[in-house]
């Protein structure tokens, strides 16, 4: 098990206080808001674009996923900001592990 956002499997993984249902992304064992206890859940993969940009080594977009936490990662370079999306994840010759790579939730 690592700590990452992957959780060493091709998936987001976000916490959730089990007292006030509040969402984060980076994982720490208690509340920001109340303290209370977190519970490790698997993100959706729904979410929305923020902002999106490409370039010559492809493109990227901060998104903010259905659980209200918002992540970076590649996507299809035809995504605008208020874009529908939904993960998947891609790896390469060049990549050691697969990363968080977004589309269009209509595709
Ligand atoms: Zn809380």
């Amino acid at each position: 098990m690592t700590d990452d956002w992957t959780d060493g499997e091709p998936r987001i993984v976000v916490s959730v206080c089990d007292d006030c249902g509040h969402c984060w992304y980076l994982r720490r064992e208690r509340c920001p808001r109340c303290a209370g206890s977190a519970s490790p859940t698997i993100a959706s993969g729904a979410g929305t674009v923020v902002a999106a940009t490409a370039g010559d080594r492809g493109a990227i977009a901060l998104v903010d996923l259905a659980e209200g936490v918002r992540v970076l990662g590649r996507c299809d370079p035809s995504l605008r900001p208020g874009a529908a999306i939904r993960l998947t994840f891609r790896g390469g010759a060049d990549d050691p592990v697969a990363v968080p790579y977004f589309e269009a939730e209509s595709q």
